[in-house]
């Protein structure tokens, strides 16, 4: 049967890059409802025009937009998710239960660490669009200086990883991460790890979580 995670952490926590992993190695598909909004950004349809000042300043976009743009794009019968950057708040978190999981059990793994080392990692985060690669000009660079390893395209920064953007999108995070824990406390399926150990180490400790 497949397995479902519900990767929930502040942005820079690593779990996106421990995703493309489990993706590689374990045959997980991975879901970021982020990358679904910067596509439609990219494509330029109604929808990403109507979110992309949004994203730009690092607001929240509204939940049912959100959730409309996530089911269309998963078929949970069939495949084992990573659920990343979804639920962001409590209703969420709920409505993915509700009109996305359905029976399905899933485990909500909560990737911990500071504020201090999740700005530093962003602001040095540098991401390739095609490959879906994530660098960090301090811990892991590229061979070539603002080029993917994998796929030779030009690395981009972000618009919402600058430092000031990256603070207001911890502030909104803060404040819904809390009874996000609690829900998930509540319902037993509640897993921490320690967000701030190497990524090899943190891929461990996931590993050793969804054998449980
Ligand atoms: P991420 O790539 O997960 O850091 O998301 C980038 C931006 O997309 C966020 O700062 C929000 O503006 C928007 N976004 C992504 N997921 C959600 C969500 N579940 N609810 C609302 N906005 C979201």
């Amino acid at each position: 049967m497949a397995s479902q995670l519900v990767f929930l952490g502040a942005p820079g926590s690593g779990k996106g890059t421990q995703a493309s992993r489990l993706v590689k190695e374990k045959g997980y598909k991975h879901i970021s409802t982020g990358d679904l909004l910067r596509a439609e950004i990219a494509k330029g349809s109604a929808l990403g025009k109507k979110v992309e000042g949004i994203l730009k300043e690092g607001r929240l976009v509204d939940d049912g937009v959100v959730l409309e743009l996530l089911k269309a794009n998963c078929s949970i019968e069939s495949h084992s998710y990573i659920f990343d950057g979804f639920p962001r708040n409590l209703d969420q978190a709920k409505a993915l239960d509700a009109q996305v999981l359905g029976s399905h059990q899933a485990k909500a793994i909560y990737f911990e660490i500071s504020t201090d080392i999740v700005v530093e990692r962003i602001i040095n985060r540098r991401v390739a669009k095609k490959s879906g690669e994530i660098y960090n000009l301090l811990t892991r660079p590229p061979k070539t200086p603002g080029i993917c390893d994998i796929s030779g395209e030009a690395l981009i920064h972000r618009d919402d990883d600058k430092e000031e953007t990256v603070r207001k999108r911890m502030d909104i995070f803060l404040a819904e991460i809390k009874p996000m824990l609690d829900y998930y406390k509540n319902k037993n399926c509640l897993f921490k790890l320690d967000a701030s150990e190497s990524s090899q180490a943190v891929f461990e400790q996931l590993e050793e979580l969804i054998n449980l």
